[in-house]
């Protein structure tokens, strides 16, 4: 078994299509970034990626790789699963908790939840907090993730 924990930060655009945690909300401000600013996905990618030792969302999707500009969470999520699985890995689960005011993630869990296991290929749980109104997140400047994946051996079928 291999653990791996990634961590993502972006910073609220006004105007801007908020995706997050692989779905899209209508009634918030998305976050800014080369991608389509999923700090959910993204912090998804870098614990599978880090449980893999197969480095981590910068050095597999550069900024500077046209291929990934705007690309989805759940497209990333997938290269990074196709990545996992050649490296002889499965996931055995994995944790996303959104830190931020807005969107509220509650009334969507369960098909966040859908759509991330789905991506991944194990299932995923989804969860939420504020910070209080302190710091970039609280005063609504950004949207943080913290994620935690779990890696079985691709044999390992227990
Ligand atoms: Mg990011």
């Amino acid at each position: 078994m291999r653990i791996g924990q990634g961590v993502d930060v972006h910073p609220i655009e006004a105007g801007r299509e908020c995706w997050l945690v692989g779905l899209r909300w209508p009634d918030a401000d998305g976050c800014a970034g080369h991608s389509d600013g999923d700090v959910g996905s993204h912090a998804l990618c870098d614990a599978l990626l880090s449980a893999a030792g197969l480095g981590d969302l910068g050095s597999v999707f550069g900024t500077g790789d046209a291929r990934w500009a705007g690309a989805h969470g759940v497209e990333l999520l997938t290269e990074v699963r196709r990545r996992i699985t050649d490296a002889g890995y499965r996931v055995g689960n994995a944790t996303v908790q959104v830190i931020g005011n807005r969107p509220k993630i509650g009334p969507r869990r369960d098909e966040a939840q859908r759509v991330l296991s789905e991506a991944v290929g194990g299932p995923v749980s989804v969860a939420a907090t504020t910070t209080d109104g302190l710091g970039l997140t609280g005063r609504g400047e950004g949207v943080a993730a913290i994620a935690t994946a779990l890696l079985l051996p691709l044999t390992d079928r227990n």
